[in-house]
């Protein structure tokens, strides 16, 4: 959120200062799955359709923004989203969702299992039905980061200072003007708290803003040599996210967990049942990597993006499960509210 508000509020010409505790994308963000998952992650909420959809299609454009600007490919790639049925009670579940996401304009199929297994080879033979989505997207979250801070690097308006800790927000009157760092202050017409899961620890931060609180979410990589999966596979209880290199990504957990980054036998165990329950042939692929991070979430409601009630004070932070789908468009809206109101 920080990084690409950054790079927007610059492009737009403001002159932008980015303070990170350790080094950018150090947190949620290289963590993620990279799912664009506009419609697979609706579940009925017929209010966001139009933002998550909007966010979704956007980000072709994006990708290729990033990479004239840094020269690197984040990996935008439409492979479409299989969310699978087991059982005759999720055949209903998800032939429901389809059948109202259809009626809102978005392309769902229910498929039988012949048919969704033409899309995906190596479905397990228990499934029953899938919904394909054939619109949903993926990017790779450590490569958007390095496009991120490349063009970072590239613009001449943005300062990037790794290492560098809020440690508080400055508030003279009813106006918020700077942060305090270790080695000193400074001082800003606007300030953007893009703090994640650790949003509302800056101390300043005003109390009647809406707390943003870790959940959370071991990942699992796994490397198939030669790539056998095609498409983004979502179970009951796990997905699966094919790179088409080789690179299987496999999560996650949503657990209460406080700041403790760990990776458990419990929660690696249940990522891989869910994920091989969907694609048996992933039991031959190699271990390659596990972690977990923490998702900004908002109890309640959705992310807390632009103006805040302390004026000066500017909010992208809270996005939950969807922070990479939404940045580009959570950004566009900080450079609105920042801009209208300083510039
Ligand atoms: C396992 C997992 C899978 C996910 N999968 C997806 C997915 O498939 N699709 C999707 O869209 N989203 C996904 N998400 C959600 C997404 O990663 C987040 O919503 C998003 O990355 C949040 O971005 P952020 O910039 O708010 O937070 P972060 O990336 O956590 O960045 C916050 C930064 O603030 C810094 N910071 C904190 N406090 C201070 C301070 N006082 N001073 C200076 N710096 C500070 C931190 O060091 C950190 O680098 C996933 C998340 C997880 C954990």
């Amino acid at each position: 959120m920080g990084c690409t508000s950054a790079l927007v509020l610059a492009a737009r010409g403001a002159e932008v200062v980015v303070l990170e505790r350790a080094v950018p994308g150090a947190e949620a963000s290289s963590a993620a799955a990279g799912i664009l998952g506009a419609q697979v992650e609706l579940h009925g909420r017929g209010d966001d359709a139009g933002l998550l959809v909007r966010a979704r299609d956007g980000w072709k454009a994006w990708a290729d923004t990033l990479r004239e600007a840094s020269g690197v490919d984040v990996g935008h790639r439409v492979s479409g989203v299989l969310r699978v049925a087991r059982t005759e009670a999720e055949r209903v579940e998800i032939g429901r969702d389809a059948a109202w996401q259809a009626g809102l304009g978005l392309r769902a199929a229910l498929l039988d299992a012949a048919s969704a297994r033409e899309i995906e080879p190596e479905l397990a033979r228990d499934v029953v039905a899938a919904v394909h989505f054939p619109d949903d997207a993926q990017v790779d979250p450590p490569a958007l980061l390095r496009a991120l801070m490349a063009s970072l690097a590239r613009s001449a308006r943005v300062t990037v200072r790794a290492g560098a800790t809020v440690q508080r927000l400055l508030v003279e009157g009813d106006r918020c003007v700077g942060v305090a760092l270790d080695d000193g202050t400074l001082r800003s017409d606007a300030i953007v708290l893009a703090a994640g899961s650790w949003s509302s620890l800056v101390p300043g931060v005003p109390e009647s803003l809406p707390a943003v609180r870790p959940v959370r979410g071991q990942m699992v990589l796994l490397e198939e040599r030669p790539p056998r999966v095609r498409s983004i596979v979502f179970g009951a209880r796990a997905y699966v996210v094919p790179r088409g290199d080789g690179r299987v990504l496999c999560g996650s957990t949503m657990e209460q967990a406080g700041y403790r980054r760990e990776v458990t036998a419990a929660g690696v165990h249940a990522i891989l049942d869910g994920a091989l329950a969907c694609v048996p042939s992933l039991g031959g692929a190699q271990l390659a990597g596990s972690w977990s991070n923490f998702r900004p979430h908002v109890e309640g409601r959705g992310a807390l993006v632009g103006a805040s009630p302390l004026p000066g004070l500017f909010l992208a932070t809270g996005h939950h499960r969807n922070g990479i789908l939404l940045s580009k468009q959570t950004a566009d809206a900080v450079a609105d509210a920042v801009l209208g109101l300083t510039l």
